[in-house]
């Protein structure tokens, strides 16, 4: 009988016994609790994912997505390959006595397509896939976390069998919610659930009808209980890293294979200027672009629909903030000595200059990185540091003193300078932290500022007119691009004192 058959029925029944003289009040009082416990208890178990309907939306059959749709994560993909060589000849590995791999454990910082990875893993192997994630546990009722893992299993298995595959791929992502360390009392609640993932695991043996992988993705490996990476458990481990230029790029042109791009969209371009950007970070641009195309009535995305999509995914939407016309002069001398002193320290590295708010910011300069860097010297991160103090040195400058707008650069200024001093690079020389009072690193700190403060001060004061001159021209047009900028900049700056010798 249909639920709605029952729900039917309830009122006629009521008056029904109402007819024959029965007081039907108590029993639908009863009624009505036993219909909230019982519609609690559901909404419980569907956040749970131990409803049927959950069970149901899953989809289950082999992912439709190979390796090849995946943009750069050349050496991870390999890793992953030759890992799942093993679940596809697996008679052979089980001649050799070989110990099935049981789980592989794919970290790395979010958005860069663990996800993506697992499903090309199924797909590669012709293993059917389930998925769940950490998130699904939080608040459970004791026991449940353990019940919902081994449906988690024997759904893997059954589902392999009634698609006829004889191997299963179950995906945990954030694996770190159930499988966080287990010393003191933190995580007490995840115990049974992780335990019983261990049991599921230890269970996995390669003569098995259905070969089960577990594959589990975190960005947090440093917090996962060491009973998960033991050996014949998580002991695979590959890090899907943030992608480089050339991953990037691929990147972009697989996202771009169904929108119609302009013949002047330069990829390349765009590849460069998304520096420390994730493939999901990716995809939300060209995705962008294409929403800003489509507002633009342009038939294809062009260059400039890509690149105010970079300042979306960057920055965020666009603001109607409304500042005042002291606030935008004040923000716009700001933008300016930023950008005046990136380009001096590293030519051509001004890509934008805008007044345009965006999320929290009133303006901002987009940076060129030029190439992807990964290693620093002292005179590069000074230069960085000089770069964000720029924006007040300017103010100050132009003004006589400075506004809580800086407040953001000197936070960064102050995680690069901390930079500076634990790598060894500051006049402290190479120094142990946890040895080394706080004060005598405050007192560091504070010097390696104050001394690139006064730098960077004395270098603006070449460009006094390029200030006046851009700031009008900002004012107006509101974007300035990198190169409109530095043929200001050539233009008006104070030829450099020559030294009489
Ligand atoms: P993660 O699991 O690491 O958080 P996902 O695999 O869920 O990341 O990625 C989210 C989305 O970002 C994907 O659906 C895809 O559109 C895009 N993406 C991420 N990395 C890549 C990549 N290397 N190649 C192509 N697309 C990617």
């Amino acid at each position: 009988m249909g639920k709605g058959m029952i729900i039917g029925a309830i009122p006629a029944v009521i008056l029904f016994l109402a007819y024959l003289g029965y007081r039907p009040m108590p029993l639908v009082v009863l009624g009505l609790v036993a219909g909230a416990v019982y519609l609690l208890f559901q909404s419980r178990s569907g956040a749970l994912g131990v409803g049927k309907k959950k069970r149901l939306q899953r989809k289950d059959s082999v992912p439709n997505i190979s390796f090849d749709k995946i943009g750069g994560q050349y050496r991870s993909k390999e890793e992953l390959k030759e890992a799942l060589d093993f679940l596809i000849h697996r008679k052979r590995i089980h001649q050799y006595g070989i110990r099935p791999i049981k789980g592989i454990l794919l970290s790395g910082p979010p958005g860069t397509g663990k996800t993506l990875m697992a499903k090309a893993a199924a797909h590669y192997t012709d293993s059917v896939f389930v998925t769940t994630s950490g998130s699904e546990f939080v608040e459970m009722y004791v026991g449940v976390g353990a019940q919902r893992i081994r449906e988690l299993f024997q759904e893997a298995r059954d589902q392999a069998k009634k698609n006829q595959k004889n191997s299963a791929i179950v995906f945990i992502d954030e694996i770190d919610v159930i499988g966080g360390q287990r010393e003191g009392s933190v995580h007490r609640e995840y115990d049974q659930t992780l335990n019983q993932l261990l049991t599921e695991m230890d269970g996995i043996a390669s003569d098995q009808e259905v070969q089960i992988l577990v594959v589990a993705a975190t960005n947090r490996k440093d917090m996962l209980d060491s009973a998960l990476l033991r050996p014949g458990r998580f002991d695979r481990h590959i890090s899907v890293d943030l992608p480089d230029k050339k991953a990037r790029r691929m990147i972009l042109e697989l996202q771009t294979e169904n929108k119609p791009l302009a013949p002047d969209a330069d990829i390349d371009q765009i590849a460069d200027e998304t520096f420390g950007f994730s493939g999901a970070q990716l995809e939300s641009l060209t995705n962008e672009a294409a929403i800003y195309a489509m507002r633009d009535q342009s038939d294809v995305i062009c260059q400039r629909h890509l690149s105010e999509a970079i300042d979306k995914v960057m920055m965020g939407e666009k603001t109607d903030r409304e500042a005042t016309q002291e606030e935008r002069e004040r923000v716009a001398i700001h933008e300016l000595g930023h950008a005046i002193i990136s380009e001096v320290v590293r030519p051509k590295s001004v890509s934008q200059v805008s007044l345009a708010p965006r999320g929290q910011a009133l303006g901002y300069v987009r940076h060129h990185p030029g190439v992807d860097r990964y290693l620093y010297t002292r005179e590069q991160i000074e230069q960085q540091i000089m770069v964000c103090l720029a924006g007040a040195a300017a103010e100050e400058q132009v003004y006589g003193n400075r506004s809580t707008g800086a407040r953001n650069d000197y936070e960064q200024a102050g995680r690069y300078t901390r930079t500076l001093i634990e790598a060894g690079l500051s006049d402290l020389g190479i120094i142990n932290k946890d040895w080394v009072s706080y004060e005598t690193l405050h007192r560091e700190s504070a010097k390696i500022l104050k001394e690139l403060h006064e730098q960077t001060a004395q270098m603006l004061n070449q460009y006094s007119e390029v200030f006046s001159r851009a700031l009008d021209l900002l004012l107006k047009e509101e974007v300035l691009s990198g190169s409109r900028f530095r043929e200001l900049l050539k233009q008006f700056a104070k030829k450099p004192v020559q030294m009489n010798r």
